[in-house]
C-alpha cells in the first residue's frame, strides 16, 4: 500500500482559504480605523434608520475609495471585514460599530444569497472511486468523484484540498467567515459519485473528519491545519476518458489507480474510522460553536435498504438526495441507469418511513424523452403517492464531452430540447409543483465551455418565473415563497397545514406564513398508517424537517424583525406534537441533526438510538397564536 506523500502535487491553483489569510490587517491598521470611523459616524448620522441595500453598498463603495489600501486599490470585502476583526480585538473598532456586529456583517455578506435559508451550507466532494451506475450522460472526468467535472466551483476546492474532508470543510468555513456569514450553524453536503457504493469506514472517516474540523473550528479558527497530500495521484489520471474504449472507463482508470496506490480495499489506513469513534465526535459536535443542523448524502435508488438507512442515521444524516432521473423503465434502460422505476419507489417509502428528508434528482431531456413525456413524468411526481419528493434538483440533460452520450448525439439519436421549448418545459414544472416541495436546483453547474449541447443559460429559473408571472401563474413551490432575508413578524403570521398521502400514510406541512403567502418557517410532519419497520420509530408520528427562515443568526442571537430565533421553531415543534396528538399518536420522533439534538432536548425530546423521541401529552406546550 503506498504512503500518502507531500510530494504528490495537486493544483498550483492556491485554496481560497489561504489567499483569504494572506492579507494582513495590522499593516493597514490605520486605514482601516479611519474607514471604519467613517462608516461608524455615518451610522450615527442616520440614526440607525433602515436603509436599502444599494444605498449601503453606494455608501460602502465611496468610503472605501475615500481609504484607498497603500493609496491605490481599494479593500476588498473580506479584507474589511479582516480589518473590523483585527480593530476589535485590538480595542480599536470605533464606539459605534462595537454594538452590532451581526448587523454590520450582515451588510457586508459578499452573497448573502448563500445564508439566506437559515443555515450556511458547506458543499464537499468525496474523492474519486468507482461507481456502479453506467449512465450515458454521465461525465467521465476520472481526476473527479464520478459525474463531476473539474471546471466546477466545489470540485475544484475539493481538488486544491486532495478530497479531505477536514480541509475541505475548514477552508469553505474560513471563506464564509472571511466574507462576514455565520459560520453556527451549518448544512454538510455529500457529493460526488454514490455514496453508499463507498467502502463503510470510509463513510464513517469521511463524516468524522467533517465533523471534527466543525469542532476545531468551532474552538480556534485562526488555526490554520497543516497542509495535506492525496491518498493517491490523481493529478495523473486523464481528465477526459477515451469512449472508444466501451463503458465503465471511469472505474477501470479510477479503480487501476486505487488499487495499484491502495490495495484491493480501494482505501488507505488512514481514511477509516470505527462506529465508536464518530460518535465521540458527534457528541462534542452536539455542544460545540459550529454545529452541524442537517447533513445530506447523495445516492442511488438500488443501493437503499434497511441496514443503509440505519448506518446513515448513525452517521447523522438528515437529508437523503436520491438519483431519481425518470419515470418511465424505458427511458432509465435506454440510458442504462441499471435500476427501474419500482426500486426508487421502493427506496423513497423505506426512506420515508425512517423519516428522511427527501431529495430528488430528475432529469428532462434523457434519451427517449420528449418535451411532452417529461412534462408528463413531472406531473406524475406529484400526483402519485409513490413520489411525492420534499425538495428537487431539476437538471436538464447537458452534453459535456465525456459523456457517453455523445455518440448518441453524432448519431442523431439524441438532440437538445431548443431554448424556447426547455424554457416551457421549466415554466410548467414549477407551476405543477406544489406550495411544499422547493426546486432547490434548476440546471447543473456545469462550466459552459465544458457543454457540448444543451443549454447555457445559468439563470433559466429566473427566466421560468418570469415567463410564468407575465401569463398571471406565478411559480408557488417553496422557494419561490421562502421570506429568505425578509423582515416580517412570525407573531403576526398565519398557521395553515397542507396535508396529502403518502406511500407511508398522511404528510402533514404546518406552514406559518405572512403577508402575501411568504413563509416564515415550516415543519414536516409525517402520519404513518402502520407501524414502521425500524423497531425504534414504533408507531410514533415522525417530525421530518424543522425550517425556520431568515439570514442565518449566530446561536443565541436575534436580529429585529428577522424570521428566525423569533420562538418560531418552538411554536412549529408544538404544531407538531399538537397535530400528532389529536390524530391519536401517542409519541413524536424527530430525525434530529448532531447540532440540533441539544434543542430538541430543551423542547422535551429525550435521546433513542437513532432518533428523539418526546410522549404526546407531556413536554411544553404553547398557545396557538
Ligand atoms: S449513478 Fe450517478 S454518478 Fe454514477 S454513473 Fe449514474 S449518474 Fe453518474
Amino acid at each position: 500500500m503506498a504512503m500518502r506523500s507531500a510530494a504528490q502535487a495537486g493544483s498550483a491553483r492556491p485554496p481560497a482559504a489561504r489567499r483569504a489569510r494572506a492579507f494582513d490587517p495590522a499593516r493597514y491598521e490605520g486605514e482601516l480605523a479611519a474607514l471604519w470611523a467613517e462608516l461608524a459616524a455615518e451610522e450615527g448620522a442616520r440614526g440607525g434608520a433602515p436603509e436599502a441595500p444599494l444605498e449601503t453598498l453606494q455608501r460602502l463603495d465611496r468610503a472605501l475609495k475615500r481609504h484607498p489600501r497603500d493609496g491605490r486599490g481599494l479593500f476588498s470585502r473580506s479584507e474589511l471585514i479582516a480589518g473590523y476583526r483585527h480593530l476589535q480585538r485590538s480595542g480599536r473598532l470605533p464606539a459605534g460599530l462595537a454594538r452590532d456586529e451581526t448587523l454590520w456583517l450582515e451588510r457586508l455578506r459578499l452573497r448573502p444569497v448563500r445564508t439566506l435559508s437559515g443555515v450556511t451550507p458547506v458543499t464537499l466532494l468525496t474523492r474519486p472511486h468507482p461507481c456502479p451506475g453506467r449512465c450515458i450522460f454521465c461525465p467521465n472526468d476520472a481526476r473527479m468523484p464520478k459525474s463531476y467535472l473539474s471546471d466546477e466551483p466545489g470540485a475544484q476546492r475539493a481538488w486544491d484540498h486532495h478530497f479531505d474532508p477536514y480541509l475541505q470543510t475548514w477552508s469553505r468555513l474560513a471563506t464564509y467567515r472571511a466574507i462576514g456569514h455565520p459560520v453556527e450553524k451549518v448544512e454538510l453536503i455529500l457529493l460526488g459519485g454514490t455514496w453508499s457504493f463507498h467502502p463503510e469506514p470510509y463513510r464513517i472517516w469521511f463524516v468524522k473528519r467533517c465533523l471534527e474540523a466543525l469542532n476545531d473550528f468551532g474552538i480556534d479558527c485562526e488555526r490554520r491545519p497543516p497542509a495535506g497530500a492525496p491518498v493517491a495521484d490523481f493529478a495523473a489520471l486523464p481528465r477526459a476518458l477515451d469512449l472508444r474504449r466501451g463503458d465503465a472507463a471511469y472505474n477501470r482508470e479510477v479503480g487501476a489507480l486505487l488499487a495499484g496506490a491502495l490495495g484491493a480495499g480501494l482505501l488507505h489506513d488512514s481514511e477509516r474510522a470505527s462506529l465508536a469513534e464518530l460518535f465521540a465526535v458527534q457528541r462534542a459536535n452536539e455542544t460545540a460553536a459550529t454545529r452541524c443542523v442537517g447533513l445530506s448524502v447523495e445516492t442511488r435508488p438500488d443501493h437503499v435498504d434497511a441496514a443503509e438507512l440505519v448506518l446513515l442515521r448513525q452517521l447523522g444524516v438528515t437529508k437523503l438526495q436520491l438519483g431519481v432521473q425518470s419515470l418511465r423503465d424505458a427511458v432509465l434502460a435506454a440510458n442504462r441507469r441499471g435500476h427501474d422505476v419500482a426500486a426508487t419507489r421502493r427506496a423513497l417509502r423505506l426512506a420515508r418511513e425512517a423519516g428522511f428528508k427527501l431529495q430528488i434528482h430528475w432529469m428532462p431531456n434523457l434519451l427517449g424523452a420528449t418535451p411532452e413525456s417529461d412534462l408528463e413524468d413531472y406531473a406524475q411526481l406529484f400526483a402519485d403517492p409513490g413520489f411525492r419528493p420534499d425538495e428537487l434538483k431539476l437538471y436538464p440533460c447537458a452534453l459535456v464531452a465525456s459523456a457517453e452520450l455523445v455518440r448518441d448525439y453524432e448519431s442523431g439519436a439524441w438532440r437538445p430540447y431548443a431554448d424556447d421549448e426547455l424554457l416551457a418545459l421549466v415554466a410548467g414544472c414549477l407551476e405543477r409543483t406544489p406550495p411544499w416541495c422547493r426546486v432547490s436546483r434548476v440546471i447543473r453547474d456545469f462550466s459552459s465551455d465544458d457543454i457540448v449541447a444543451g443549454t447555457r443559460t445559468a439563470n433559466l429559473r429566473e427566466h421560468a418565473e418570469r415567463w410564468l408571472r407575465e401569463r398571471g401563474r406565478p411559480a408557488r413551490d417553496i422557494r419561490a415563497r421562502e421570506i429568505r432575508g425578509g423582515r416580517a413578524d412570525p407573531a403576526r403570521g398565519t398557521w395553515s397545514a397542507l396535508e396529502y398521502e403518502t406511500s407511508v400514510g398522511r404528510e402533514c406541512f404546518l406552514q406559518r406564513t405572512a403577508g402575501r403567502d411568504r413563509l416564515l418557517g415550516f415543519a414536516r410532519l409525517s402520519l404513518p398508517a402502520a407501524p414502521a419497520p425500524l423497531a425504534e420509530l414504533g408507531s410514533a408520528a415522525v417530525l421530518r424537517e424543522l425550517h425556520v427562515y431568515g439570514a442565518s443568526l449566530p446561536l443565541g442571537t436575534r436580529s429585529e424583525g428577522a424570521a428566525q430565533h423569533g420562538g418560531l421553531g418552538r411554536a412549529l415543534v408544538e404544531e407538531a406534537a399538537r397535530l400528532a396528538r389529536e390524530r391519536g399518536y401517542a409519541s413524536l420522533a424527530v430525525i434530529s441533526a448532531i447540532g440540533t439534538r441539544d434543542y430538541y432536548r430543551s423542547q422535551g425530546f429525550r435521546d433513542g438510538a437513532l432518533y428523539q423521541h418526546r410522549a404526546l401529552g407531556a413536554g411544553p406546550q404553547a398557545p396557538r397564536a
